[in-house]
């Protein structure tokens, strides 16, 4: 299948690496520095494998249509990415595996045909040219929003293939919903405290509010229609007691001075709510703390006043 991962940083570089290993016809859209050092040398993925891969990688998309697009950057950068490949997203099949609400529906927007995912696998950019697959997890992919296409069983298919564990959803925005209300709530939490996952599982007040989002995120899910896949508290628990040690990805971002995926998770729940004469405080007050946070470490100092 002729692939390219629109996007390609740790995850979307993973994806990538692993499915041009396993044959299909990859090529690597990403920064400058990540693709000249692939292009050179190859893609080096460590941690769980230990393997050079030898996969195209460019910084603008071919002319050429494939037969699916993955889309990996951060949710932030949807719609620009999605606008820098007008001429090949078209009518193409695109496959979200970013966090958060709403990747698929600027899909759509573009013309292209959505395909939802989710995955629990974790990967770093450890530096140019190099990612760390950190954590072995599950991907799960559906037509967007809901129902089967014989298309997304050949994905599941080609990505099992790779060595990346995958099931099909027939009602995948249930599990995008699930994922970004458990989200709403680790996130957060874990990067206004500044502790690993662990720490509010075993703080009696901290899981407490935890549990509270994570409720306020599943009225609202509910109230639009979503039928959650997975019940969110069941994730909540299953995520903490799984990622104990790790630091959240919103909190590795504000350490690196980085911008959040805030407003397309806890801002989308927000949004939401609205939108069906709900009020959803607790993600409010997550969501503004956390662009107050953006806002004061100005793009090069983290918030407390140190760099990465
Ligand atoms: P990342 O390392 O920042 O990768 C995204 C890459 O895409 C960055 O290098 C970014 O460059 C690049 N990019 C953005 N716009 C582009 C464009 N128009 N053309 C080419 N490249 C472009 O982020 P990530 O950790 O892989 O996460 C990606 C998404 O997957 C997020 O939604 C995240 O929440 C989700 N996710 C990640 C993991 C994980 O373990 N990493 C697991 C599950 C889900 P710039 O930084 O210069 O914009």
């Amino acid at each position: 299948m002729k692939i390219y991962v629109l996007g390609a940083g740790a995850i979307g570089s993973l994806f990538g690496g692993l499915l041009f290993a396993a044959g299909e016809d990859v090529v690597l859209i990403g920064r400058k520095p990540h693709v000249d050092a692939i292009n050179k040398r190859g893609l080096r993925i460590t941690g769980i494998i230990e393997e050079v891969i030898k996969v195209p990688a460019t910084i603008s998309p071919p002319e050429e249509k494939p037969d699916l697009i993955i889309l990996a950057t951060k949710s932030y950068s949807t719609v620009e990415a999605l606008r820098a490949s007008k001429a090949i997203v078209e009518d193409t099949w695109i496959l979200s595996i970013q966090n958060g609400i709403g990747n698929e529906d600027e899909i759509r927007k573009f013309g292209g045909k959505p395909i939802g995912g989710i995955t629990t696998n974790g990967a770093i950019l450890v530096s140019s040219g190099v990612v760390k697959w950190t954590g072995k997890g599950i991907t799960v992919v559906g037509l967007y929003p809901k129902g089967r296409h014989t298309f997304v069983d050949k994905i599941s298919e080609i990505f099992n293939r790779a060595g990346l564990e995958t099931i099909v959803s027939e009602n995948i925005e249930g599990w995008i919903w699930a994922k970004a209300i458990v989200n709403s709530a680790i996130n957060p939490i874990g990067t206004l405290l500044r502790v690993k996952n662990g720490a509010i599982l075993d703080n009696e007040e901290l899981l407490s509010v935890a549990v509270e989002v994570v409720k306020e995120g599943c009225k609202v899910a509910t109230q639009n229609g979503v039928k959650l896949e997975v019940h969110p508290i069941d994730l909540l628990f299953q995520t903490l007691k799984k990622t104990r040690e790790n630091y959240n990805s919103m909190l590795q971002d504000i350490l690196k001075g980085r911008k959040t995926e805030i407003d397309y998770i806890n801002g989308k729940i927000v949004e939401y709510a609205k939108s069906v004469g709900l009020e959803a405080p607790l993600n409010f007050l997550l969501w503004g703390l956390i662009k107050g946070m953006e806002k004061l470490h100005g793009g090069v100092e983290n918030v407390w006043g140190k760099r990465e």
